[in-house]
């Protein structure tokens, strides 16, 4: 592929050229989904504009548990095929994108022979299938070395010790980000914050669609000779949008996870506990740097597609499952952060979601319509490939897939990467400590990134307890499409999810930043805000949200602030 010079991204500009040209595909969603279909579509020679209605990875591709894994579980489904093809794909991202795909072990205790004999069979499973692309093998682990890995767990429950195996963890949100931005690179045209309304229906076949921008209230009409709907668990509503007698069966699962401070319950790997409740689910605790989180998946979702977050049963069952297992007594006042989110799972004959397959489904018609959903995570890749494959296919033309050999932002390791960005820290007189996870954030480009904050806003922490640096965050805004305090503090930066009162008074920074890069008025700026605060609020339930910090704040939320230009890179 021939690499253009570098352009920054130009939303409005993108959106403008879809609606002049002739495009060979268009994708509607922006999520894990979409943005590997774009990647994969523009780097087999297809014209592509990919629009999301809200921003990149809003939907579920930034409330997943973030694992990149082969899914030990489905082993008890027999779905071997399925484990098969996600241990592939953990692979490649590792090679691919080694700075945002990251090994994590994961812990097992065991008190029972039982249970035993059973981890020991899957494992050994697990590892065959995964031969020469594991991480590592698995290893039985004596009860001392759980308590070394999670010193707070209730000793009995390792009383036969417990098993550790290996699978990756992610920044889901990032990993989206940082695939459209390859993608962009590439060619494709990316817009967040456009809706689909309507789908453009011509001789007998969908040829592009009708959009709105949600930045200006301007519409614009795309023709496309293919419409890809990457919708997740909204696919339902776009199949009927292109064909009112199509019906496609989503069955939503819910899974939701909350954010504690590591001191409280601290875990050297994801360690899996029992729920306590006679359900017999499992519930995994997560290190995330000085935090952690605690999740659990698979509890059929009933309501809205829009409308849900984390209600009180679920953060009670949560926090339930952590104080049995541990020695702790947490409470909804120990919890720092909180989110839910919807799984796309097509319907079948299980009773339970947990049953359910996580593969995913390519449904054509009516002509000129893909659409595309299920699946996971870890398996996106695959899932644009095996699209891109049906619409070359349909061309007639020869195209091979080339995303198993695109970097997603890092050529090498991550630890040469991490050496790399030390060095250039010490040159630049900053502490050498925020080259690791600056590094893990933005692969190649943290570079970029660091001598970037030097010259605007500075490498001082953003908010003291997590390790985003001020200058990130105009960043986000100039390279990342960032277009509201909500993308930055949710998912360029994951400060919603990882602080008690999702940023406080960093809150007022991050709105001034983008209403000097965006031209707001004081009322867009408070509006902003206030629109963040309420997301969280919503998601959180009754987590609470500390808003404390708002009392200095509060008064001129609605004034626009003196602009200081920080001037070009
Ligand atoms: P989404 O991310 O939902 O993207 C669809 C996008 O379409 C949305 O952003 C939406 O705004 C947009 N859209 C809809 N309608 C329109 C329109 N009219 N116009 C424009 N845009 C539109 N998988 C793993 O591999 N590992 C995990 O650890 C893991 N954990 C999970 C935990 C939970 C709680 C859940 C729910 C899922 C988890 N998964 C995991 C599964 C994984 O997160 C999903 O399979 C994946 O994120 C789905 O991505 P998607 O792009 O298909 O959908």
């Amino acid at each position: 592929m021939r690499t253009p010079t570098y352009t920054p991204p130009d939303r409005e500009d993108s959106l403008d050229r879809a609606a002049s040209s002739d495009l060979d595909v268009l994708i509607i969603g922006g999520g894990i989904t979409g943005v590997g279909i774009a990647l994969d579509a523009v780097t087999r020679g297809y014209r592509v504009a990919l629009v999301e209605r809200d921003d990149l990875a809003s939907g579920t591709s930034s409330k997943s548990s973030k694992l990149v894994h082969g899914g030990v579980r489905y082993l008890a489904q027999y779905d071997f095929g399925l484990v098969a093809e996600a241990v592939r794909e953990r692979d490649l991202l590792r090679r691919i994108a080694p700075h945002l795909v990251r090994p994590l072990g994961f812990v097992v205790p065991v008190d029972d022979r039982k249970t035993h004999a059973e981890m020991k069979a899957g494992l050994l499973l697990y590892d065959g299938i995964a031969a020469f692309r594991n991480v590592d093998r698995h290893r039985r682990l004596a009860a001392f070395e759980v308590a070394d890995t999670a010193p707070s767990l209730r000793p009995d429950l390792a009383d036969l010790g417990g098993y550790r195996y290996w699978d990756c963890q992610t920044d889901d949100a990032r990993l989206v980000i940082a695939i459209a931005d390859v993608a962009r690179r590439a060619g494709a045209l990316i817009v967040n914050h456009c809706t689909v309304e309507r789908l453009r229906h011509v001789a007998g076949r969908i040829g592009g669609a009708l959009v709105t921008d949600r930045l200006t209230g301007a519409s614009a009409e795309l023709r496309a000779r293919w419409v890809v709907s990457a919708t997740g668990v909204w696919a339902g509503e776009s199949v009927r949008a292109a064909d009112p007698s199509r019906h496609l069966a989503i069955e939503p699962s819910k899974g939701v996870h909350i954010t504690l401070r590591a001191r409280d319950l601290p875990v050297g790997d994801a360690v899996i506990v029992p729920s306590g409740e006679p359900d017999g689910r499992k519930v995994f605790v997560v290190p995330w740097g000085e935090q952690v989180y605690v999740g659990t998946t698979d509890e059929p979702h009933r309501g809205g597609l829009d409308d849900y977050g984390v209600d009180p049963t679920d953060a009670g069952y949560l926090l339930h499952a952590v104080n049995q297992a541990f020695d702790a007594h947490l409470s909804v006042t120990d919890v720092i952060g909180a989110w839910a989110g919807l799984r796309p799972l097509i319907r079948g004959d299980a009773s339970r979601t947990a049953d359910l397959s996580r593969r995913h489904a390519i449904v054509e018609g009516p002509r000129g319509f893909v659409t595309v959903t299920g699946g996971k995570l870890t398996t996106f890749r695959q899932m644009a490939e095996d699209v891109v494959d049906r619409l070359v296919a349909r061309d007639g033309v020869k195209s091979p897939c080339m995303t198993h050999r695109l970097p997603l932002g890092t050529h090498g390791t991550a630890q040469e990467g991490i050496g790399r960005l030390r060095a250039v820290a010490t040159t630049l007189d900053v502490d050498p400590d925020v080259a690791a996870p600056l590094f893990l954030r933005y692969g190649d480009s943290a570079a970029d990134v660091l001598t970037f904050c030097l010259r605007t806003d500075g490498v001082d922490r953003l908010v003291p307890e997590l390790p985003y640096l001020r200058g990130e965050v105009r960043w986000a805004v100039r390279r990342e499409l960032a277009r509201s305090v909500d993308d930055v503090m949710q998912r360029r930066l994951r400060v919603s999810l990882r602080h008690d009162a999702a940023g406080g008074p960093a809150i007022g920074f991050v709105a001034d930043v983008l209403a000097e890069e965006l031209g707001w008025s004081g009322e867009q700026r408070s509006t902003s805000i206030e629109a963040y605060l309420a997301e969280v609020a919503r998601e959180r339930g009754l987590v609470p949200l500390d808003r404390s910090w708002q009392g200095s704040e509060a008064e001129d939320l609605g004034e626009a602030r003196p602009v200081v230009s920080r001037g070009p890179e």
